[in-house]
């Protein structure tokens, strides 16, 4: 028998604990700008610049315009678990921020040089705390918040070896906030690489999408579709607005599908336009890309995949959302009615004497 020399227990340093945590959450530059322009969203941000360098493996900046963060508080934005999003298990349980683990920033921290520059809402002074060294001095700035990300993974050489070009790491980064810019066109969002201005989609609805019903919101919605995945998208899809008959406690429809779907005919070799959101949140789920994917069963064949960004708004108790430290995966508490819901939406749409207008249109 032999066995493996003892080695004592210990408590790993807090450092190491964010630096794994890190592991988990941050992959390449385009984890970093997804998990900064979450809490540019959060904080109510109007308008996000993301700035990089070298596809933003020597800098990520993500500036906004939101509610800032207090001088006293700054330092508690770096620590582990910390965070002002939630308070309690209940909190947690109908979360409707992007985020809500307190990790990011921590774990950013550790495996880059960072520092945050702030000025809260209402107050006339803003501050810059350098997140090695734990420095706080005055800085002069507009209200919101600047995140700045240096010389990623400069203390995991390991991780760092994995990227590749900065091309490469750009293409990424774009697409990370082109998913949040799909689903929020009451942002502006504008992304600067090594100077020049790559990609900008202009605000064009003053409410947030989320709680919007009206024709405004759909229309800022498919004006926002065609700026970020080209005219062609809105030209061959058909809007998709569904909501199912019950109601919840409030009166609204206990579950609603919107967004838009590809004719047919829009689609494409790759599976490289296909969006969905629950409760404003891009997801990659089996369930929506399955339901989706039979509404087409019939209309479309071979490995041609479907065109579609779709929204599926419902009670965020029956969703949940701390499934993955990415918060990319999501469990609902019944798949069959969100499956069921889904494939109905998009398959109404396609039946509709409009979508076969626009098929034809298109031929
Ligand atoms: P989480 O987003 O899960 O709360 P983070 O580590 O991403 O955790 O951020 C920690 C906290 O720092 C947030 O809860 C928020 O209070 C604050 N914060 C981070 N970024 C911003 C920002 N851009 N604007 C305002 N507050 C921010
Ligand atoms: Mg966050």
């Amino acid at each position: 028998l032999t066995t493996a020399p003892r080695r004592p227990i210990r408590e790993l340093p807090d450092e190491l604990i964010s630096q794994i945590a890190a592991g988990e959450v941050v992959e390449r530059p385009a984890s970093v700008v997804r998990e900064l322009v979450d809490n540019a969203l959060d904080a109510g941000a109007t308008q996000v610049t993301l700035r990089l360098l070298a596809g933003g493996v020597r800098l990520i900046s993500v500036e906004d315009d939101g509610q800032g963060i207090l001088r006293d508080e700054l330092p508690i934005a770096f620590k582990r678990h910390a965070t002002s999003k939630i308070g309690n298990l209940q909190d947690l349980e109908s979360v409707a921020t992007m985020g809500f683990r307190g990790e990011a920033l921590a774990a950013i921290n550790s495996i880059a040089d960072c520092a945050i520059l702030s000025r809260a809402s209402g107050l006339n002074d803003a501050y810059l705390l350098d997140g090695r060294t734990g420095e706080l001095r005055p800085v002069a700035r507009g209200q919101g918040t600047t995140v700045e990300v240096k010389e990623l993974f400069y203390s995991t050489p390991a991780r760092r070896k994995f990227l590749k070009t900065d091309a490469t790491e750009l293409a990424h980064c774009i697409e990370s906030v082109r998913r949040h810019a799909l689903a929020r066109p009451d942002v502006g969002f504008a992304i600067w690489h090594e100077g020049k201005l790559v990609e900008q989609w202009r605000r064009c609805l003053d409410t947030p999408l989320a709680e919007a019903t009206s024709e405004a919101a759909l229309a800022a919605l498919d004006q926002r579709l065609s700026d970020v995945l080209g005219p062609e998208f809105l030209a061959q899809s058909v809007r998709v607005d569904w909501h199912s008959k019950q109601a919840n406690e409030f009166g609204q429809p206990a579950l609603r599908v919107w967004g838009r779907a590809g004719v047919p005919d829009a689609a494409r070799s790759r599976a490289d336009q296909q969006f969905c959101y629950v409760n404003g949140r891009f997801v990659r789920d089996k369930v929506l890309t399955h339901a989706a994917r039979s509404a087409y069963e019939d209309v479309l064949h071979g490995n041609r995949q479907p065109v579609y960004a779709l929204y599926v708004a419902m009670d965020p108790t029956r969703v949940d959302v701390n499934v993955h430290p990415t918060k990319i995966e999501v469990r609902f508490r019944d798949s069959r009615e969100v499956h069921q819901a889904v494939r109905h939406a998009v398959e109404d749409t396609l039946a509709a004497p409009r979508a076969a207008a626009a098929a034809g249109a298109t031929a």
